[in-house]
């Protein structure tokens, strides 16, 4: 019998019970002790570490970019007793109800494009399944069943499934621990890096032409070569985020409609991360004002209270499918258009759309301003904004546990991955806040890495 190792009362007992239990994303069941959480208000988090001390931080993540509107937000906090005071759940197979369809009303006015048709589903990583089926139905409707593979580019992040992941970057996504079972898509180069600089008021996009030009050409080609194998596109539009934060010209989503057009390819815009106004646009394909064929819409979607995502397409779309064999969109999970999160999407949006353009551009000058002392510092290589969003990144890997407590002594929540620090704060955050945050992030990096 091993010996009974008592643990401390001082110690975390939510901590300690956690490790070697439960699995933490992309994290060894042996990995670094994580935070417990005791409280979350606003953009406040009250967490409790391993040895049972209290801190309470600014989340600079929103939750992994989702709680736009902070934690507890009364809307939405009084949106969800409403709908639990009527149903919490019922299947959506020949059933409705009007949280659904108000949700997916109001998705189809907020969208870019004349999207008419919406399918709910559980996540993000669900929501993409779909839309690829979807463009698969669709080529298949249309008389080129042989289209079966899609056309994206290096860097991108769609989700964690498997045909999700077949579409991830091949590297970071890490195909080659799932080598029998990933289908094989076209993997076209990262577009060209973009900034986006105010001058006297006006937002410019900054880029190197000639990069642009190659980078089209590169995408052109493989179409061209590939095109009776290609059934859609799919691209993060603007900003990959998961991949990387790498922010790119507009310029290449126009060009992207242009080869979809001509090589019969729908267009899909995976808006899970970009949508809802965190790149300083509603939608991130109002930069350049593209007209996607298929949309993914998740994350920020709830305010961060509930899984939920959507896949919207226009009317041509959803017209072959209905003329097809099958009729019918080949999917339906178990919690389809869950009443009690499209109930707390309703109430979020509603909220949004008073206020996000003022709340976004409050938090991207913060962001401006407080992370401009991070360029002065040896291991930085850039300092890049876009929208809410601020990323610093190094010449190298970021220690992880040491930047994350370095960061909660400065009282900012902050996760970073790779060579990235970055932060997405919730949409409500006050310019204080946004300074604690990049004062955070700055002074954690320094104290770290130099
Ligand atoms: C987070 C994310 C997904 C996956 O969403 P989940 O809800 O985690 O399944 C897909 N695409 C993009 C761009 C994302 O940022």
């Amino acid at each position: 019998m091993p010996e009974r190792v008592e643990t401390p009362a001082s110690l975390s007992r939510t901590i300690t019970r956690d490790q070697g239990l439960v699995w933490h994303p992309y994290a060894p069941l042996d990995g670094p002790a994580p935070y417990a959480v005791r409280a979350a208000s606003g953009v406040r988090l009250t967490l409790e570490d391993e040895r049972g001390t209290i801190h309470e931080v600014v989340d600079a993540m929103a939750s992994w970019w989702c709680a736009v509107h902070g934690y507890r937000h009364p809307t939405l906090d009084a949106a969800a007793h409403a709908q639990i005071d009527r149903f919490s759940h019922v299947m959506f197979g020949g059933l409705t109800h009007d949280p659904a369809v108000d949700l997916a009303e109001r998705l189809v006015a907020m969208a870019p494009g004349p999207m008419a048709h919406v399918f709910f589903a559980d996540s993000g990583s669900v929501s993409v399944e779909v839309a690829l089926k979807l463009a698969l139905q669709f080529q298949s409707a249309a008389g080129r069943p042989a289209r079966q593979r899609f056309l994206t580019v290096r860097g991108g992040y769609h989700g964690d499934t498997f045909a999700a992941m077949s579409v991830c970057d091949p590297v970071d996504g890490m195909h080659s621990a799932f080598p029998g079972v990933l289908a094989r898509h076209s993997f076209a180069p990262r577009p060209p890096s973009a900034r986006l600089v105010v001058h006297d008021g006006e937002q410019h996009w900054e880029y190197d032409e000639v990069e642009l030009a190659v980078w089209r050409d590169a995408v052109w080609e493989t179409a061209r070569l590939q095109r009776d194998e290609l059934a859609a596109v799919i691209v993060e539009p603007v900003l990959q985020g998961a991949g990387g934060m790498h922010v790119y010209p507009p310029e290449c989503l126009r060009a992207l409609r242009e080869i979809a057009d001509e090589f019969d390819l729908l267009l899909i815009l995976d808006e899970i991360a970009t949508g809802f106004g965190r790149t300083g646009r509603l939608f991130a394909a109002e930069w350049a004002d593209t007209r996607p064929d298929i949309i993914c819409v998740g994350k920020a979607l709830t305010g961060g209270y509930l899984s939920l995502a959507a896949v919207l397409t226009t009317a041509d779309v959803g017209a072959v499918i209905t003329a097809s064999d099958f009729r019918a969109l080949l999917h339906g999970p178990t919690f389809m258009a869950n009443p009690l999160a499209c109930s707390i999407a309703n109430a979020s949006l509603a909220l949004l759309e008073k206020r996000w353009q003022h709340d976004v551009s409050r938090v991207a000058s913060a962001l401006d301003d407080g992370l401009q002392p991070a360029r002065a510092l040896a291991s930085v290589s850039d300092v890049r904004t876009i929208g809410a969003v601020g990323v610093i990144q190094l010449h190298g890997p970021v220690d992880v546990t040491a930047v994350t407590r370095a960061a909660i002594e400065r009282r900012v929540w902050v996760r970073p991955f790779r060579d990235l620090v970055y932060t997405m704060p919730p949409y409500v955050s006050t310019s204080d806040d946004v300074a604690t945050i990049c004062n955070g992030l700055v002074g954690a990096v320094r104290e770290v890495h130099g």
